[in-house]
């Protein structure tokens, strides 16, 4: 098998630390395995190399802080390969751009356009461990560009995509992908298997564990991604197709945001370009509006209700002064949770959205607003409730069994 190993700043975090993973790599190619490793600056490097920059000014140049940045994986790729030739095993450490890492000229946020497979192709060729510097790839001008912070991630998979390797294993401090945050629920369960399109409702609503972008480019190229710890043995989780899952549990996790707002609009107007004016007038501001609700209008009267990040309600106040004149009343709550239940299986189960409202019934929740998709139910709620909530929907689904 063609293994691609991603190991993050912590799993690299001083040279003791880097032995380990060099162990680890040197394990996996003792299985018999072709290896390509992709590794992150030594934690807290990156933050650092920011600041030195900050020291001379506010507004560094890009193209100038991108060769910067860039340095960070390089030591520890030279270091980890260092490692491996020391151990008896045959590695060579490559910058992205000798990993044939082509990207465009976004500096500081650029975007992978295409790898040649032929330098990592070869040193596999010859027998050889390639180690890459991740979060860097060069320009059409050969200039270095960076990915993005947390951007080792896109680089592993992006690499696992183009080289065709059968697994992209994400090493970081946590176990995997647990069915809630074990911080609210200690007996919140480390899955084995979860489709791309579940990882991804779980991420954007708060499970931390991988850069939403990589979940994306791995569904997009079919990557077998799995992120486990680098501190054990623990399997940790495998993130691929739904058609490769093998049980389908009804729900897989539930994820919570407490970060959230709501406003709603009351006596707003009841005509055609109403929703168009103040969204749009919102998106100029660029707030993120997530979850909307309009009801059914009467008596050329509507009703809409919104959620946006807490961070950004003044924001959406200031926004709203302008409509004045076309809502009769306008309401924030500044403190509300959202509790979602994620799971392919609920596409082919009737019942688990009543389930839901049950369980809130039960524990006198109130559930101010309500929205589905395919696979995920939302609800509003206080955010005083939100722990409660969480722990009543993890038990009700049974994800402790
Ligand atoms: N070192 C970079 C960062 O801290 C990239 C990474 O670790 O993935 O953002
Ligand atoms: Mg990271």
């Amino acid at each position: 098998m063609l293994i691609v190993q991603k190991f993050g700043g912590t799993s690299v975090g001083d040279l003791d630390r880097i032995a380990n993973v060099a162990k680890r790599v040197a394990r996996t190619r003792d299985e018999g395995h072709d290896v390509i490793v992709v590794v992150s600056a030594m934690s807290g490097e990156t933050n650092k190399l920011i600041e030195y920059a900050h020291f001379f000014s506010k507004t560094p140049q890009r193209e100038a802080m991108d060769l910067l940045l860039s340095s960070g994986e390089r030591v520890t790729s030279a270091l980890l390969s260092i490692a491996l030739n020391e151990m008896g095993y045959k590695a060579v450490a490559m910058t992205g751009r000798q990993a044939g890492i082509f990207t465009d000229k976004s500096y500081t946020s650029a975007r992978i356009d295409r790898i040649d497979p032929a330098p990592m192709g070869n040193a596999i060729k010859e027998g050889r461990i390639v180690v890459v510097a991740g979060f860097q790839g060069i320009d059409p001008d050969g200039r270095v560009t960076t990915l993005g912070r947390g951007g080792s991630d896109l680089t592993a998979v992006a690499i696992a995509g183009a080289m065709g390797a059968d697994l992209c294993e994400i090493y970081t401090d946590v176990d995997g992908v647990y069915t809630t945050d074990p911080r609210i629920e200690p007996k919140a369960k480390k899955m084995d298997q979860i489709s791309y399109d579940e990882m991804l409702e779980l991420a954007s609503l708060g499970a931390k564990v991988l850069q939403n972008r990589s979940v994306e480019l791995a569904k997009k190229m079919g990557v077998n991604l799995v992120t486990r710890s680098s501190f054990n043995d623990n399997p940790g989780t495998l993130i691929t197709k739904e058609e490769n899952i093998m049980e389908k549990p009804l729900v897989s996790g539930i994820a919570l945001d407490k970060n959230q707002s709501r406003v709603s609009l009351k006596g707003v107007e009841d005509r055609p370009g109403i929703a168009s004016e103040i969204f749009n007038a919102l998106a100029e501001e660029s707030v993120n509006v997530d979850m909307i609700v309009q009801t059914i209008g009467a008596d050329g009267k509507t009703e809409i209700d919104f959620t946006v990040p807490q961070s950004e309600i003044e924001r959406v106040k200031g926004v709203m002064e302008r409509f004045r004149e076309s809502i009769g009343e306008i309401e924030y709550k500044e403190d509300v949770a959202k509790v979602s239940i994620v799971g392919v299986g609920m596409k082919s189960h009737s019942g688990v959205a009543a389930k839901a409202f049950t369980t809130m019934a039960k524990e006198n929740i109130n559930i101010e607003m309500i929205s589905t998709s395919e696979i995920k139910i939302s609800m509003v709620i206080d955010e005083k409730y939100a722990e409660l909530a969480v722990r009543a929907l993890h038990e009700a689904y049974e994800l402790d069994k």
